[in-house]
């Protein structure tokens, strides 16, 4: 078990997790089992990733800053990254738009099923609906505001503020630039040697990765809705994993062509930072491990890797930018509306947004669905549709969230390289 490599020892946690799970769930006292003995583990597994976050953003990202020593290579590395993160996310929409229309999931799901999935999921969607209503009022430039932190004590005290602490690692890097080395010299290393000991924590957490899976999946199964429901909804579940399974293999391929890498290095190497994604729904509690993975496994410098995974765990979201698309017009299907080529295109502009607007936490995809939903005149009730899936899809979503950050700094790095 000891030479056994990650990948298979969290994959033997997940396999043991689902099992007893299910054998868990045929006793009366299973759930509560589960909920007072088992899911306490994953809980503290998924706290420990969070809580090396914003440490290694900020300390990597200083560092990666730091060791430009040429401030036009990263103007150049900002620009390549936020293009390539834009077209692979509408790239992303557009399969979904397409595999939607072509299958068309919606058509299957009868008045009855609608009514009763609705009824049943109503005050769990009005819940979302709240938290993304609060988020729509604000001005065109919000977004941008929120970037920058008027205290940065305040920005690192709060996970979701992460673009805020790379906002300021960026700048606190630029500074030690253009200052004289000599003068930067003692806080260069000093930052050097706080990255290498995050490392390390990062290296301890991970050896109890199989143990948190575990327990994340066991919870999972004692917790899911009752399949009747999930049924009705198979259809739907499969035309968005058939989507992102074909944004997986267009990665692949992207990275084939771009880097000349094999899709066997490729997926061996992201595949552990795939396997937390899938068991934590989260790419921020992830990002720790993808950081890991594509600097250590896919070969991509840190200072390429520290620049691009943070800022794509936070802004470059290609799965659940797909499934905004599918997920939208899958409830425009159930309604009987149909969708001009005008409010498709809408959706592809409102999805790109939406998902870039998405914190990289579990059902945040389903929050900002909500705006997806009332640009293209789709009743919002029918968020309450997909909710009894939700999890599950979030899983698969938050898989080809990471993959993508990986494929793009795979790109970035090779053009780098170049110049
Ligand atoms: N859970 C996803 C993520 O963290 C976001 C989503 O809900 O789609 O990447």
């Amino acid at each position: 078990m000891k030479n056994l490599a990650l990948h298979w020892k969290i994959l033997i946690g997940m396999a043991f997790g689902v099992v007893f799970g299910l054998i868990m769930s045929n006793f009366d006292f299973g759930k509560d089992f589960i909920s007072d003995w088992i899911k306490p583990f994953g809980t503290i597994f998924i706290n420990s990733l969070k809580l090396i976050a914003i440490p290694l953003i900020l300390a990597s990202l200083v560092k990666g800053i730091s060791d430009l020593k040429d401030i036009s290579k990263l103007s150049q590395m900002g620009g390549a990254t936020i293009v390539t993160y834009m077209i692979t996310t509408v790239i992303a929409v557009s399969i979904g738009l397409i595999v939607v229309n072509v299958i068309k999931p919606g058509d299957s799901i009868s008045e009855e099923t609608r009514i009763e999935l609705i009824s049943a999921y109503e005050s769990d969607a009005d819940q979302k609906r709240e938290v993304a209503a609060s988020t729509k009022n604000s001005g065109p430039l919000q977004a941008l505001i929120d970037v920058v932190p008027s205290n940065i004590v305040y920005a690192a005290s709060n996970n979701k503020n992460m673009l805020q602490v790379i906002f300021f690692a960026i700048l606190f890097g630029i500074s030690m630039i253009l200052i004289p080395p000599n003068k930067s010299r003692p806080i260069k290393e000093f930052f050097d040697s706080l990255n290498e000991v995050i490392l390390k924590i990062i290296d301890l957490i991970m050896s109890f990765a199989p143990y948190g899976v575990f327990a994340l999946l066991a919870t999972l199964i004692v917790e899911a809705p009752k399949w009747d429901l999930l049924k009705s909804l198979l259809l739907y579940s499969m035309t968005l994993i058939l989507g992102l399974s074909v944004l997986i293999i267009l990665y692949v391929l992207i990275v084939k062509v771009f880097t000349g890498k094999d899709p066997n290095y490729f997926l061996k190497g992201i595949l552990p930072a795939q396997l937390v994604a899938f068991s934590t729904s989260s790419s921020a509690a992830t990002l720790p491990v993808t950081m890991d993975r594509v600097h250590n496994h896919l070969g991509v410098k840190e200072e390429v890797s520290s620049f691009v995974l943070p800022i794509g765990a936070t802004i470059n979201m290609d799965g659940t930018a797909l499934y905004q698309a599918i997920a939208a017009v899958f409830i425009a299907q159930t309604f009987g509306l149909d969708l001009s080529l005008g409010a498709q295109l809408g959706i592809i502009l409102t999805a790109t947004l939406a998902s870039i607007g998405a914190a990289a936490v579990p059902s945040a995809g389903i929050i900002v669905l909500v705006i997806v939903l009332s640009q293209a005149g789709i009743p919002e009730a029918g968020l309450a549709l997909i909710f009894a899936v939700d999890r599950p899809l979030d899983m698969c979503r938050t898989v080809v969230n990471i993959t993508g950050d990986a494929t793009v700094s795979m790109l970035v790095d090779k053009l780098i390289k170049k110049k």
